[in-house]
């Protein structure tokens, strides 16, 4: 019988803990495909892994329990997790996307979807009078981050879920930034949690997964559908990497923000920056309605260098601190959004967007936030023309 009140208990012993069979405190990986039955419709209620698999239930089931929803559903990448989501539309639907949505996000909806007759289109979600004029009878559903990719913009989670309920459509949360540590959508109202649990759930860059939330026994069921119709799901051993990741989330993530309140501090107070981007300073976009709907600003840094700087030397001058896509590991990131996680974004629609040729997006690790800041310093210094 399980006993605890707070998410860092529930990180560890979340969804379904350990193993009733032996007493092993870690979910065993169940490294099967099938599943030998008794007799014709007679089985232990496993039949096939594309299905169903106690690993992956164990995950799914935890994810869940943290983001506070009925169902969790898990799959081969964040990109298959959304690309499941988006299949509970059908030709004629619209969906309204944030701006400065992942690029990946943008490139299924405009390379895939559409060609099936689902459109798209790209809206300010931070001003929530201007999006609902914008909701017209096709358009079924909402998709927002907060923070938004790359400029971590916020929006309103809970105007989001109301113009959907308002509406009769649905509201989809990519939650991969905050990770219900920091942020639970389904408590304000959204009805579908999206993650690319690649990223901070993980936590280590050793993993690409993805993960969905629901809290409707019918959405619960149209996604159970999805999941088994398509079969994108996660392997029973990249389930057990991410039950083990999420173990350490609230306290990787402690160290995460720290770091990068210290990082945002030090670049806002830096000659040579132009712009920066961070929900945890007062002045960023959205500052009131993150703290109102988040436990804090997350540990992901935008910036732009001012003119008399060279962004290309500034990443070639890095030591510590990796150029890569991708963002949530323990190990910090450096990334050009314009040519690496946006770049399937036209460059006109990126530049409108305020993506600039010189955006420079952190993804602050845990190392030490003085050698951080250091490997910081001298990249700029290395980058002044
Ligand atoms: N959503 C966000 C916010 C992301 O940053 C990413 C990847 O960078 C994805 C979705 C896609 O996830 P994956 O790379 O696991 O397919």
């Amino acid at each position: 019988m399980k006993s605890y009140e707070r998410i860092e208990s529930a990180v560890i012993h979340g969804g379904i803990y350990g193993d009733e069979k032996t007493g092993a405190v870690n979910t065993p990986i169940y490294q099967t495909s099938t599943y030998e039955q008794e007799g014709i419709g007679k089985n232990k209620g496993w039949e096939y892994s594309r299905t169903g698999n106690p690993t992956r239930a164990a995950l799914e089931a935890l994810i869940a329990e943290l983001e506070g929803g009925k169902a969790g559903f898990a799959f081969a990448s964040g990109m298959a997790a959304l690309t499941a989501v988006l299949s509970l539309f059908k030709t004629g639907d619209k969906i309204v996307i944030s701006s400065n949505v992942y690029g990946g996000t943008f490139r299924v909806l405009d390379k895939i979807f559409k060609n099936f007759g689902i459109t798209y289109s790209i809206e300010d979600t931070t001003n929530l009078d201007t999006l609902e004029k914008k909701i017209t009878s096709d358009v079924k559903a909402i998709l927002v981050e907060s923070p938004a990719n790359p400029l971590l913009t916020i929006t309103d989670l809970e105007g989001i879920a109301a113009i959907a309920k308002r509406n009769g459509i649905l509201s989809i949360v990519d939650n991969t930034f905050m990770t219900p540590y920091l942020q639970r959508p389904i408590e304000k109202g959204i009805d579908i949690v999206v993650h690319s649990a690649t990223k901070y759930l993980g936590g280590h860059s050793d993993v690409v997964a993805g993960l969905v939330v629901v809290n409707d026994d019918a959405l619960e069921a149209k996604l159970a559908f999805i999941q088994n119709a398509t079969g994108g799901v996660l392997a029973p051993f990249d389930s057990f990497l991410l039950i083990r990741g999420i173990k350490t989330l609230s306290v990787r993530l402690d160290r995460h923000v720290e770091n990068a309140e210290k990082i945002a501090d030090w670049l806002s107070q830096n000659g040579a920056i132009k712009k920066i981007y961070y929900p945890g300073l007062p002045s960023a976009q959205g500052y009131e309605i993150n703290k109102k709907q988040a436990k804090n600003g997350g540990a992901m840094i935008s910036f732009e260098l001012k003119e008399d700087y060279d962004f290309k030397k500034f990443f070639a001058s890095l030591h510590l601190i990796a150029l890569a896509e991708s963002l949530g590991g323990v190990e910090s990131l450096a990334c050009h959004p314009a040519s690496m996680t946006h770049a399937s974004i036209p460059k006109e629609i990126r530049e409108k967007l305020g993506i600039t040729d010189g955006l420079i997006r952190l993804s602050v690790g845990i190392e030490a936030a003085e050698d951080l800041i250091a490997d910081l310093a001298q990249a700029i210094e290395a980058a002044k023309k």
